[in-house]
C-alpha cells in the first residue's frame, strides 16, 4: 500500500481548507489502496487558518502534518518546506484554493505506478487567467526557455506528482533561494503530462500581485541562466566595432574639411544612448550579485515555529504537539 503525501502551502486560507479536505475525501474513496498524508504549511496566515487546520474534518484513514512557519516566507520556501517533511512513495504539491483539481490525482497515480517518476499536469487552456497574466506568463515561458538550461515546459505550475527519488533529488540542491519550477525541471527524471483545465479561485483572493510575480521571474531567469550578464560583453563589442567604423569616416570627413557643424544633437544621443546601457548592465549585474550575496549568507529558507500531527480517522481529534519550539531545521542541506 502506497503512502501519498499531498503537500498544501497555506496563506490565509480559513475558508479554502474545508472545501478542499471535502474534494479530497471524494478523491480518496476512489483510491482504497492508497493511504494519504497531508502535510499542510501554514506560510505566516493571519487568519484562523491554523486553527482551522487543527480541528477540520479531515478525511478518513489519513494524516495530517501541519508545519507552522514562524513567519510568511512565500510559496516557494513553504513547498520546500513542505517537500521537507513529506515521508510518501510519492509526494504531490497542490494548491488549496482548487485551481488543481484534486480529481486529477488517480490519473496521475495511473502514470506513476505505469512507471513514469514524474507526472505534470498542464493547463490545457488558461482561460481563467486574465488577458495580461496569460501574455506575461507565455512571455516568460519563452524567454526562460530561450536562454536557460534546462527548459521547463509550458503552462505546468507546481501541481504534479513526483516519486520519493525525485523529491530526494530536489531536497539534495542547496540553494536557498528556490524556484521550485526551475529546481523540479532541473532533475530531470522520467516525465509524464496529463492535461486539465485550470477553474479560478474558489475562495479568497491570489496572494501573487503584480510586482512579486516580476521577481518571481527575475528569480526564475538569475537562477538558471547567466545569459543577461554576458549580453553586456557582446553589445559593448557590437558598439565598439561600430564607433571604429564611425570615428574613422569623422576622421576622413574632418580632413576633407567636410565637417562644418557640430553635430550636438547626434551626440547628446549617443551619450544617453550608452549612458542607459551602461547603467542597464549595471543593473543586471546587480540583480545577479544580489542573489549571490544573499545566497552566500547560506540563511536556511524557512523557520518553523511548530509541528503539529494528527494521525487516525477523523474521530481521532487529538492534536500531538511535536518537535521544538525554534526549529532551524536546515531544510536542503546534503540528505
Ligand atoms: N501561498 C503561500 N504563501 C505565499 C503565497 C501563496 O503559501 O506567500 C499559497 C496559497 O495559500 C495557495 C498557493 O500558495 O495555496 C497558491 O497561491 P495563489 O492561489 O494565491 O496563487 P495563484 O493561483 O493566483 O497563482
Ligand atoms: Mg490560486
Amino acid at each position: 500500500m502506497a503512502l501519498i503525501s499531498i503537500v498544501v502551502p497555506v496563506l490565509n486560507e480559513e475558508e479554502a481548507v474545508p472545501r478542499f479536505f471535502a474534494r479530497m475525501a471524494a478523491v480518496q474513496r476512489r483510491l482504497p489502496d492508497h493511504r494519504f498524508q497531508y502535510v499542510f504549511v501554514n506560510d505566516g496566515s493571519t487568519d484562523r487558518t491554523i486553527e482551522v487546520l487543527t480541528s477540520v474534518d479531515k478525511p478518513r484513514n489519513s494524516e495530517l502534518v501541519i508545519l507552522d512557519l514562524s513567519r510568511n516566507f512565500g510559496k516557494e520556501a513553504a513547498l520546500t518546506a513542505g517537500l521537507d517533511h513529506a515521508t510518501g512513495d510519492a509526494v504531490i504539491p497542490i494548491d488549496v484554493d482548487l485551481q488543481d483539481p484534486p480529481e486529477l490525482i488517480p490519473k496521475m497515480l495511473d502514470a506513476w505506478v505505469a512507471g513514469y517518476e514524474v507526472v505534470v499536469a498542464r493547463r490545457a487552456s488558461r482561460s481563467s487567467d486574465s488577458w495580461l497574466k496569460r501574455k506575461t506568463a507565455h512571455a516568460f515561458y519563452a524567454t526562460h526557455n530561450r536562454i536557460a538550461e534546462p527548459r521547463i515546459p509550458h503552462d505546468v505550475g507546481d501541481f504534479r506528482l513526483m516519486d520519493r527519488k525525485v523529491v530526494d533529488a530536489i531536497r539534495r540542491l542547496p540553494e536557498r533561494r528556490r524556484f521550485m519550477k526551475g529546481l523540479f525541471a532541473w532533475v530531470g527524471f522520467r516525465t509524464a503530462c496529463v492535461d486539465y483545465v485550470r477553474g479560478t479561485r474558489q475562495t479568497g483572493k491570489t496572494k501573487f500581485s503584480g510586482w512579486k510575480l516580476w521577481n518571481f521571474a527575475l528569480d526564475g531567469l538569475t537562477g538558471f541562466s547567466t545569459v543577461p550578464l554576458e549580453l553586456a560583453g557582446y553589445l559593448g563589442f557590437v558598439i565598439a566595432c561600430l564607433s571604429f567604423v564611425y570615428g574613422a569616416a569623422l576622421v576622413a570627413l574632418a580632413l576633407l574639411g567636410r565637417i562644418d557643424v557640430p553635430g550636438y544633437a547626434s551626440m547628446l544621443t549617443v551619450i544617453l544612448f550608452l549612458g542607459g546601457l551602461q547603467l542597464l548592465s549595471i543593473g543586471i549585474i546587480g540583480q545577479y550579485l544580489g542573489r549571490a550575496y544573499m545566497e552566500s549568507k547560506q540563511r536556511p529558507v524557512y523557520v518553523l515555529r511548530d509541528v503539529l500531527k494528527r494521525s487516525g480517522p477523523v474521530e481521532e481529534a487529538a492534536v500531538a504537539r511535536g518537535a521544538g519550539q525554534l526549529d532551524l531545521t536546515k531544510p536542503a542541506g546534503p540528505a
